[in-house]
């Protein structure tokens, strides 16, 4: 028998061969820190979640996320939706370095972009944690010990949903404003694995 190509037939063959291909293309640019393998997962530097205990936090965008965690260099960004002045916790003992808030509003417009509070505190091993979006009474030269609450989260810069941006640079010479930049892959400490995935929900062990 002859099979015969109707013009509603070739819709379903064009319709079936374009989301085959595009589902490969999402397959092959997979993320690279979602998917990462125990071997490489045990390299990475440990941390907990700068919330909190029993916090409960939703990751929005995770590390290579689409909406602004994908420049070269700083795709290890997290942001955890939290409640509109939670406590933001120290993830490791450290030095502040840097406090910036220019007081210059916020809110779900990229024009914020570069008017995010945020400070950034130097650990013992010379990374460089950052924590955005946050009103914090800390100054530069302040110490501070893992856990102590050191800022709570704001509406300040480009937000659209009151959250934490939380990424930890490899030195102070590797932030985001120099050519070097470079973020850390981070293994967070209590959750399963490990990795904390964009869509994922969690209670701060
Ligand atoms: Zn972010």
């Amino acid at each position: 028998m002859e099979t015969v190509i109707t013009p509603n037939r070739l819709r379903w063959i064009v319709f079936i061969t374009v989301t085959v291909s595009m589902t490969s293309c999402i397959t092959n640019s997979a993320n690279l820190y979602e998917t990462a393998k125990p071997l490489q997962i045990a390299h990475f530097k440990q941390l907990p979640i700068p919330l909190p205990r029993k916090t409960i936090t939703t990751v929005r965008q995770g590390a290579f996320g689409k909406s602004s965690h994908n420049e070269p260099g700083n795709q290890y960004n997290w942001d955890f939706e939290t409640p509109l002045g939670t406590p933001v916790v120290a993830a490791e003992d450290g030095v502040v370095i840097d406090v910036w808030k220019p007081n210059r509003g916020g809110g779900c417009d990229a024009a914020y972009a570069a008017v995010a509070h945020n400070i950034k505190i130097e650990h013992t091993d010379g990374t460089v944690a950052q924590y955005v979006h946050i009103d914090t009474p800390l100054r530069s030269g302040d110490r501070v010990a893992k856990g102590q609450t050191i800022a709570h989260t704001a509406v300040n810069g480009w937000i659209c949903y009151p959250h934490l941006h939380f990424g930890v640079y490899a030195s102070r010479n590797n932030l985001y404003s120099s050519p070097a930049r470079k973020t850390l892959p981070i293994y967070f400490l209590g959750i399963p694995d490990g990795i904390a995935r964009e869509g994922d929900s969690y209670i701060v062990p």
